[in-house]
C-alpha cells in the first residue's frame, strides 16, 4: 500500500511540474542545446530555401524552434503515407518562421500535423440560404483546425517551399491559420502583442480586404491571390505567404499592412538576402 501511495503521489508531481511554464521552458532548453544533425541542415538547405536567406541569427533560432517542435509536435501520414525526417523538418521549419522572434509562441493548442502524400479530398455538408442541405467534394492542399491540427499535402508543401518568391506556400498559409485559430476560430484577428495594436490591425485589414475584393471582382490583378477575398481569415493567410516570400513587392505596394505584418511576425524580411 506505501508503495501504491508513493507511486501515485510521484505521478502527481511529474503531472505538476510538466504542467509548470518554467519545467517546460527547462525541457526545451535541453532540446535546443543537442547538437542540430547534420542530415537536418541539409534537408533545410535542399528543402527549405528561404532558409539561406535569413541572417545567421534568425538561422541560429530557427534551427531551435525546429528541434522544439519536432520534439512535441506528433506528426501521423495519411493514406499510408510513412512520415520522413524530410517531410517532418520541412514542414517543421516553415511552422517556425512564423514564430521567430516572439518569445513563448509555440502553437500552443496544435498538438498534431497529418500530412497527405498529395491533395486530398473532403466532403463537406452546409445548408444554403433557402435552408437546403448540400453536401460539396473539395480538393484541399492543406487545413488547419481549431482543434489541434495542421493537415497538409506533402507535395503541395513541397511545391510551395521549392519557389520561395512566388507567394505561394501552403504551409505558411496553414500555420498562420493556426496562429489565428489561437483566438478561437479563425477571423484574421490572432492575438496582437499589445491590446492598443488591434484597432491600427483591424483598420488596415478592413481597408485592404475590401481593395482586394473590388479588385477579384473587376478582375484587375493584385499581388494576393484571390483565394484571399473569401474571407479575413484567408486574407490573413493569403497575406501571410507574400509577406515571407514577397517582401519587396509587398513593402511596396501596400505599405501600411507590410508595416502590420512586421509588427506582428516582429520580424522585416526586407532585411534578409
Ligand atoms: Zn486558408
Amino acid at each position: 500500500m506505501p508503495a501504491l501511495l508513493i507511486t501515485a503521489v510521484g505521478l502527481l508531481l511529474v503531472a505538476w511540474f510538466a504542467g509548470q511554464p518554467w519545467w517546460r521552458e527547462r525541457q526545451r532548453r535541453r532540446v535546443r542545446q543537442q547538437v542540430f544533425p547534420a542530415a537536418w541542415r541539409d534537408i533545410l538547405r535542399r528543402r527549405v530555401p528561404l532558409f539561406a536567406r535569413l541572417p545567421p541569427d534568425l538561422q541560429h533560432q530557427l534551427k531551435g524552434l525546429i528541434q522544439v517542435f519536432l520534439a512535441e509536435k506528433t506528426f501521423i501520414g495519411c493514406q499510408e503515407l510513412t512520415i520522413t525526417d524530410e517531410m517532418r523538418v520541412t514542414i517543421a521549419a516553415h511552422a517556425c518562421l512564423l514564430l521567430l522572434n516572439r518569445p513563448g509562441a509555440d502553437y500552443p493548442r496544435l498538438r498534431q500535423v497529418l500530412v497527405y502524400p498529395g491533395s486530398f479530398v473532403v466532403e463537406r455538408d452546409h445548408t444554403d440560404g433557402i435552408g437546403v442541405a448540400h453536401r460539396a467534394r473539395q480538393v484541399l492542399a492543406g487545413e488547419s483546425w481549431s482543434q489541434g491540427q495542421v493537415v497538409l499535402s506533402w507535395q503541395d508543401t513541397l511545391d510551395g517551399a521549392a519557389v520561395p518568391d512566388d507567394g505561394q506556400n501552403v504551409a505558411i498559409h496553414e500555420f498562420a491559420h493556426q496562429l489565428d485559430q489561437e483566438t478561437g476560430h479563425a477571423n484574421g484577428a490572432p492575438l496582437l502583442a499589445r491590446r492598443a495594436h488591434y484597432q491600427r490591425w483591424s483598420a488596415v485589414l478592413s481597408e485592404e480586404f475590401m481593395t482586394l475584393q473590388a479588385r477579384v471582382t473587376r478582375g484587375a490583378p493584385s499581388l494576393f491571390n484571390d483565394y484571399g477575398a473569401t474571407d479575413p481569415a484567408e486574407f490573413f493567410a493569403v497575406v501571410s505567404e507574400v509577406f515571407f516570400e514577397q517582401p519587396v513587392q509587398m513593402a511596396q505596394e501596400h505599405p501600411a499592412l507590410y508595416q502590420q505584418f512586421c509588427q506582428f511576425y516582429q520580424l522585416d524580411p526586407l532585411n534578409w538576402a
